[in-house]
């Protein structure tokens, strides 16, 4: 297990941890909140769920292509590369960045 997936793990214990504490107190609340309230986080979370698993999903996939020695950006093999330039998008080799990070 290298450092990075002990990190994971960890995070999720925590979250898991986060979740069994805070979702009855949470179910409580939503249970005598105005139905304008609840219908308010609802259309609040779900845009932000979703943008957030985007967000997290090209990290992931990022991060994946740089450990496989593809660049991070389009995914094309670097092997052998030393321009420091992906020759097929272009994108600095090691520094490029996703905009959204
Ligand atoms: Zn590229």
């Amino acid at each position: 297990m290298n450092r990075r997936t002990a990190y994971d793990c960890l995070v999720v214990v925590l979250y898991f941890g986060l979740a069994v504490y805070l979702l009855p107190r949470l179910l409580a609340v939503w249970a005598v909140a105005p139905t304008w309230v609840q219908a308010a986080v609802v259309a609040a979370v779900i845009p932000l769920a979703a943008v957030g698993g985007a967000r997290d999903a090209r990290r992931s996939r990022r991060r994946r292509r740089k450990e496989l020695g593809l660049c991070a950006s389009c995914g094309y093999s670097l092997t052998g590369n030393t321009s420091g330039v992906c020759p097929e998008c272009g994108a600095a080799v090691g520094a490029a960045r996703d905009p959204a990070d």
